[in-house]
């Protein structure tokens, strides 16, 4: 069927393309940690834009974390503009990977097409997604040669790590500037009848408790930081978990459970250190002089993360009166503030709109539960028109035998390629 679109019509006839170029890019293992072969998935994309008219540059993030000879965070960056007076619209994928795991029963960097699903570690995240948004673009310049504004494409490290190597860095050296860069669409894996707006905060701490060291045999002549911890736990059980299950967000976050606030205890250490592997000897009987739990709180856009802090520190003081001699120390380690775009925002009206002319449905809109790296975008880039939006199914993000669908990809493709024209056709 014919769909009487000049523009849909070059994405339909790129399929070949779109699948072979997901294909070529899960075969470049850019496993992370430590960040393998940033620079051959660079150059790899660079090569290919290169020749269809698109301006490129390789940016290495020096200094960052992860940053050395052996693993240099490569980023890329391309850009079709004809010179003509417009907006920016900007493709934003990380080019980085997760580690293999167990369970697989494909190879991971294999790329095998079975049916309509591309298998392989980064096939939905974020590879398809990346594939998608540059056959868009492709599509586009070749129907409107001419057009105003620019298309940019960046391919950046580290996401999965954090991002500091990757887009937090490009915003710090201008890259998301608002006046360069005007709308974002970041093909993470939120499904293609999805609009991602925005992300809930993050806040992790560090809280450690103290005691005193002594014979294992005579408890009572030391102060167990083992025990104080599991006073605060029963606090966090009691107290703390039952105010977090109040209170709830007008957030679109999915999934549904994560529309409250939450805490997740990362960690526990007490006591004396982990026996290094291959040590067959028993412990040394000691009071724990020292207990550390590490928190994660993801918070809500109603919430201040002042007060996401003093309910910890509430509940170390409270527990502090209860118990004689006990002392704590917190410690900040990362804090994210939520972020949302507004639904009247220019790219979330495009993207809504080429949603239901492909798809014949209405757009839904989420909000994620954790972030991604629309965080920079918005703190150091200072820029809120932009969204995720791209193929693939968050839950098999991360997993074995982790896969894309063909179909899916070449309908977000066909939403994004009408985003641009949306936004910057002739
Ligand atoms: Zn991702």
């Amino acid at each position: 069927m014919s769909q009487m679109n000049p523009l849909l019509d070059a994405v339909t006839s790129r399929r070949a393309a779109l699948v072979s170029l997901t294909q070529e890019l899960i075969r470049i293992p850019t496993l992370n940690p430590p960040g393998r072969h940033y620079r051959e998935i660079c150059e790899h994309l660079a090569h290919r834009l290169e020749k269809g008219g698109f301006t490129v540059k390789l940016l290495r993030a020096h200094g960052t974390p992860g940053d050395s000879e052996t693993y240099p965070r490569w980023n890329l960056i391309a850009r079709h503009s004809t010179g003509r007076p417009g907006d920016c619209v900007h493709f934003n994928s990380h080019h980085d990977v997760v580690e293999v795991g167990h369970g697989w029963t494909r190879d991971p960097f294999g790329g095998a097409v079975e049916g309509d699903r591309i298998y392989g570690r980064g096939a939905c995240d974020m590879k398809g997604g990346l594939a998608a948004s540059i056959i868009a673009a492709e599509a586009f310049v070749a129907t409107f040669p001419d057009h105003p504004g620019t298309v940019e494409i960046s391919a950046t490290a580290d996401e999965e790590s954090g991002g500091f190597g990757g887009v937090a860095w490009l915003a710090e050296q201008g890259y998301f500037a608002p006046e360069r860069v005007q709308h974002v669409i970041i093909p993470e894996p939120l499904h293609k009848d999805r609009i991602c707006l925005g992300h809930r905060g993050v806040w992790w701490a560090e809280v450690e408790t103290h005691g005193r060291i002594a014979h294992g045999s005579m408890p009572f002549l030391g102060d167990s930081a083992i025990r104080h911890m599991g006073a605060v736990l029963t606090e966090i059980e009691e107290r703390l978990y039952p105010l977090l299950e109040r209170k709830k967000t007008a957030m679109p976050v999915v999934p549904e459970g994560a529309r409250q606030s939450t805490l997740n205890i990362n960690s526990i250490h007490g006591g004396e250190a982990e026996p290094e592997a291959g040590y067959t000897g028993l412990p040394a009987p000691c009071v724990a002089d020292r207990c550390r739990i590490i928190l994660d709180r993801r918070f809500l856009i109603e919430e201040d993360l002042a007060e996401v802090k003093s309910e910890i520190r509430e509940v170390l003081e409270r527990v502090k009166h209860q118990r004689p001699g006990f002392s704590y120390e917190i410690r900040d380690l990362f804090e994210v503030q939520p972020t949302m775009a507004d639904r009247a925002a220019p790219i979330v009206t495009a993207t809504a709109a080429a949603i239901e002319r492909v798809l014949a449905r209405v757009a839904e809109y989420v909000v994620s539960p954790g972030t991604y790296d629309q965080k920079h975008i918005d703190r150091i880039g200072r820029l809120k028109n932009c969204i995720a939006y791209g193929p693939g199914l968050l839950h098999l993000a991360h997993q074995p035998d982790e896969w894309v669908g063909i179909q899916d990809m070449e309908d977000s493709a066909k939403v994004m390629a009408l985003v641009l024209q949306e936004l910057i056709a002739p």
